[in-house]
């Protein structure tokens, strides 16, 4: 039975806020008739996108990625209400590589303002790739185009509050599981395999010291850098981390505001801007909802008022996102018009 695999964790729903689909718009309809209705549709979807995972390739400049199966393909959504539904290989844990990006950035602005972060770094896109340093050098004064890029985020994860790196990743970790509702933590191999190559960062990370965007130990700040990237979940976690953005930072199951309406609105503008690499602009055409995306195959988006999405799909595009998670979000901000342009 569907329902059995919808575990909806709180009070029955009058309305069910990822919207209608084409197949129950105008129809009067039950709740518990809606959700079975989206978790078979989202089953269907996963099969018909999953093909495309076969147009896209592992990503191997992290060593411990490669081992993931490029098939795999798992989606889960979070409603405002507190329902999750999923499909696919929803059991299935990855790390989430960039889409930390958007949490870090959250904690910092939450910690220093507005002003102080973006003194450090910027709020443009860029159409280079992620790991670029070209304009870092071009730029002057030098600083990072925004923080969804590498050199961006390095520059916030530096300004995490700690006495001690251990300070700061209980800090994060703990703002994490908070969004989360569970506990969660990261994989020592991926962050370590990452530690040891992350040579493209490092660099990074020494021009930035040099013209005083970042402060500190570059060792201390790659071993921060890395963990953050190996925080590990399953998609129904991210899809809450997406509903708490979703519904302007207040937690939907618990009521509690965890981040600030308006850093969350600056959040999600960055997600709509910056978060799907340099194809930003046409996730925006095609699909339009803010998302974060991540090497590991995972994508995190926010409906504004209506859910939160958890994809995974290990296998990638030619600039860093899933191929059947992007097939597959496109299929469904479709059914679901959930395009926010
Ligand atoms: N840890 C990865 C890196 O810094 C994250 C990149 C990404 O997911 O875009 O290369």
């Amino acid at each position: 039975c569907y329902l059995k695999v919808c575990h909806t964790k709180l009070k029955a729903f009058s309305t069910f806020s990822i919207g209608e689909s084409r197949e129950t718009k105008g129809r009067t309809k039950g709740a518990d008739t809606i959700v079975i209705r989206t978790q078979e549709l989202l089953e269907e979807l996963v099969e018909k996108a999953r093909p495309f995972s076969a147009e896209g390739k592992v990503a191997d400049y992290i060593p411990a990625l490669k081992d993931q199966n490029p098939s795999d393909l798992a989606i889960s959504i979070y409603t405002l209400e507190n329902h999750s539904c999923y499909a696919g290989d929803h059991l299935k844990k990855f790390t989430l590589q960039s889409i930390s990006k958007v949490i870090t950035l959250a904690l910092v602005l939450m910690d220093y303002g507005e002003d102080h972060v973006f003194s450090k770094v910027g709020m443009e896109p860029t159409g280079d790739p992620f790991n670029s340093i070209a304009k870092l050098e071009t730029h002057k004064p030098s600083k990072p185009l925004n923080p969804m890029i590498n050199a961006g985020a390095l520059a916030v994860t530096n300004m995490i509050k700690g006495n001690t790196g251990m300070e700061k990743w209980e800090r994060l970790i703990e703002f994490i599981n908070h969004m989360t509702g569970d506990k969660v933590s990261y994989n020592e191999d991926v962050a370590y395999s990452e530690l040891q190559t992350a040579n493209l960062n490092r660099s990074l990370c020494y021009y930035m010291k040099q013209h005083g965007v970042i402060t500190g130990n570059v060792e201390d700040l790659l071993v921060l850098y890395t963990k953050q990237c190996a925080v590990e979940m399953i998609c129904v976690d991210l899809a809450k981390m997406g509903a708490v953005l979703a519904n302007d930072g207040v937690d939907p199951e618990s009521g509690r505001e965890i981040i600030t309406r308006d850093v969350a609105r600056i959040c999600k503008t960055f997600m709509v801007t910056c978060g799907m690499y340099n194809t930003s602009g046409e996730f925006a055409i095609k699909v339009g909802i803010p998302a974060k995306s991540g090497v590991s195959g995972g994508i995190m988006g926010a409906i504004p008022g209506k859910c939160g999405i958890g994809i995974f799909g290990p296998a990638l595009d030619h600039v860093g996102n899933s191929s059947a998670g992007l097939k597959l979000l496109e299929m469904l901000s479709d059914e679901y018009s959930w395009s926010i342009f």
